[in-house]
């Protein structure tokens, strides 16, 4: 577990104690995920290795500058989401897994934890930033959750950036769904229309073809800002070869998402239809707030004891107001990083890594 207090403990403690009587300003932190699953180096290689890793910095340092700048918390996850929404690597945006009728359709939620207001969206095909569409439906309207073709429209009418299906075509995914079906001996659907014939697309590298598969690249960010607010976002394709119109739990309000500045801020990745039932993100945020665990205890209880005996294969990333920030699986791997004021950027991969 990483904190400012680790990263601060001498000069600021005792500032802080100098300075008992001033409102104190909040340090900033974040974490991210871009998905966990069966993720090691011999699928990986040192290419796919070095790509992620350059990435995650990215998102990393986008969503850092604006919390630095004094950017709101949920003004950082979005930043950084529409990072991992634009690169192909990641299973959200332009690089969404296929459903199994050959169609994308993703899934996103945003919560603010000063407020608890939330928004999300479920199986929406035509929005380029689905975390975007999330925040606008919370901001926007009444509601929590749009979902299909209401929401797509809702999306077209909010003015958010709008593409057609095969802009979110990648041909690594499209390979690894006809993989996966044949494997089932399902149907194969016919290709998007707009996307280019096999022959013209780029070859794709091993490493590519692994990262295709499906337990690789939900998108999610935990954030807390200089106010001392903290929220949560996540975004995704959802699960490769899925029946058409089945919802993960990743727009779930208190399964794949959750915020609350009275305990924490988390985004989950995984098996969806586990997260739903054990209710994980609220669940490891109940049990800081009620039970007084630390934040790395909550999330090692949840994902180890609770989801681990059952296969519930996944990891969550977290963030308190009091500045822990963590995360948590029980998966070969999980794309992560973080940083916290004043600290260097952390990037990891493989569950040997700290
Ligand atoms: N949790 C997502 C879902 O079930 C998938 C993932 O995180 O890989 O839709």
């Amino acid at each position: 577990m990483l904190t400012f207090r680790g990263i601060f403990f001498g000069g600021i403690m005792m500032a802080a104690a100098a300075s008992a009587q001033q409102p104190q300003a909040h340090h900033w932190a974040i974490v991210v995920h871009g998905g966990a699953g069966d993720i090691v180096r011999a699928k990986l290689g040192p290419d796919g290795d070095k790509a992620y890793r350059a990435s995650l910095t990215r998102v990393v340092e986008a969503g850092a500058a604006v919390l630095d700048r004094g950017g709101s918390s949920l003004d950082a996850i979005e930043a950084a989401i529409h990072i991992m929404e634009d690169d192909p690597l990641f299973n959200a945006g332009h690089g969404a897994v296929f459903a199994a009728d050959g169609t994308n359709e993703m899934d996103s939620a945003i919560m603010d934890g000063a407020t608890l207001r939330a928004g999300a969206v479920a199986d929406v095909t035509r929005t380029r930033h689905p975390i975007s569409l999330a925040r606008a439906v919370m901001e926007k309207t009444p509601y929590v959750l749009l979902v299909g073709p209401g929401a797509d429209a809702f999306s077209a009418q909010a003015g958010l950036e709008q593409e057609p299906p095969s802009y979110f075509f990648t041909e690594s995914r499209w390979q690894s769904l006809v993989k996966q079906l044949e494997k089932e001996g399902k149907p194969i659907p016919p290709r998007p229309p707009g996307v280019p014939p096999p022959s013209q697309t780029i070859p794709i590298a091993q490493w590519q073809e692994a990262a295709g598969t499906r337990n690789y690249g939900t998108v999610g960010v935990v954030a807390l800002d200089k106010q001392g607010n903290i929220a949560a976002g996540t975004s995704t394709g959802g699960l490769q070869g899925k029946l058409p119109g089945r919802v993960g739990d990743s727009p779930l309000i208190g399964a794949g998402t959750y915020a609350s500045n009275q305990s924490c801020a988390v985004s989950g990745t995984g098996v969806g239809e586990y997260f739903i039932r054990y209710t994980v993100a609220r669940d490891v945020c109940g049990l800081v707030q009620y039970k007084g665990l630390t934040l790395q205890q909550a999330a090692d209880e949840v994902i180890h004891k609770k989801l681990e005996p059952i296969h519930g294969d996944g990891g969550v990333i977290a963030i308190t107001p009091d500045g822990q920030l963590v995360w948590s699986f029980n998966t070969p791997g999980m794309f992560r990083g973080r940083q916290a004021e004043g600290g260097t950027i952390e990037v990891h991969i493989y569950n040997d890594e700290p």
